[in-house]
């Protein structure tokens, strides 16, 4: 069944009416008719059965059926702060890591950092469009939240004191994610949820001056293995192992 993330003011008793780009892609791409079923998401861990009763190319309406929680969420929240990089190689980052189960994005801007730091409205409402449409895809119950792009040191003070940080690290000598997780987590891993922050360097690597400021914070060097993966491969193996580490890709 075709999935749509859609706002608390578009659910009116028991009605939901589709933004219009929702509606074009019901009515016009889908082509589906009045008594065809798809299924809205509240981002607040619902989803409605929806018989649509009225559809134009641009308004879409429907009737709420039933309700149920979604199950599908990770326990684990994980928050990725991945360097900023080429606009499609982030782009590929934030569609890959919301379909492993990434809660969240926070890009960082580093020292060595190629691209300009400034981002555009339209390419923000760019990447959260991709988010979402993961998010609709991989059958996801929470959208993903991107937070603004910020430079590296204030995302080190964000991070301070909420949850457990790691930055991925290829070079010195750092445990590996895997351990590190397991050795601070214990037995705790899949009981309970709980926040997790991850920082992934661009092209060129974070300089040294970068991880003993992140070390400074809290922030834990750790490794992926021994092959220097490319920031985007590292982006997605760092946010795989920490959901398997924490037992939730199960
Ligand atoms: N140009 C650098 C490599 C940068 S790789 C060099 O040749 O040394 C880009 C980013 O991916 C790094 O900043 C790091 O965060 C992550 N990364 C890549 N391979 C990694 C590994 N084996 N262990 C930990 N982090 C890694």
């Amino acid at each position: 069944m075709h999935r749509f993330f859609v706002s608390p003011n578009s659910m009116t008793r028991g009605r939901i009416e589709f933004a219009a780009e929702q509606s074009h892609q019901i009515a016009t791409v889908l082509r589906l008719k009045v008594g065809d079923r798809v299924a809205a998401l509240d981002n607040a861990g619902w989803i409605y059965d929806v018989a649509l009763t009225e559809l134009t190319p641009v308004a879409v309406s429907g009737a709420v059926q039933s309700k149920r929680l979604v199950p599908n969420e990770p326990r684990l929240k994980l928050t990725l702060y991945p360097a900023l990089l080429k606009s499609d190689k982030l782009e590929f980052v934030f569609q890959k890591c919301t379909e492993i189960g990434a809660s969240g994005f926070a890009p960082i801007i580093c020292d060595r950092c190629s691209v300009g730091s400034v981002v555009s409205e339209n390419r923000q409402a760019r990447w959260e469009r991709i988010i979402v449409e993961a998010a609709e895809q991989s059958e996801r119950g929470r959208l993903p939240q991107l937070l603004p792009a910020t430079v590296f040191p204030q995302a080190c003070e964000q991070v301070h004191a909420r949850g457990l940080s790691f930055i991925a690290w290829e070079r010195g000598e750092r445990p590996s994610l895997r351990a590190e997780m397991s050795s601070r987590l214990g037995s705790s891993v899949g009981t309970r949820p709980f926040a997790m922050n991850l920082f992934v360097g661009p092209e060129g690597g974070f300089t040294d001056a970068e991880i003993e400021l992140a070390a400074s914070y809290g922030i834990i060097p750790v490794g992926l293995g021994a092959r220097i993966l490319r920031a985007e491969t590292a982006a997605i193996v760092g946010t795989t192992l920490a959901l398997a580490g924490a037992g939730d890709l199960e």
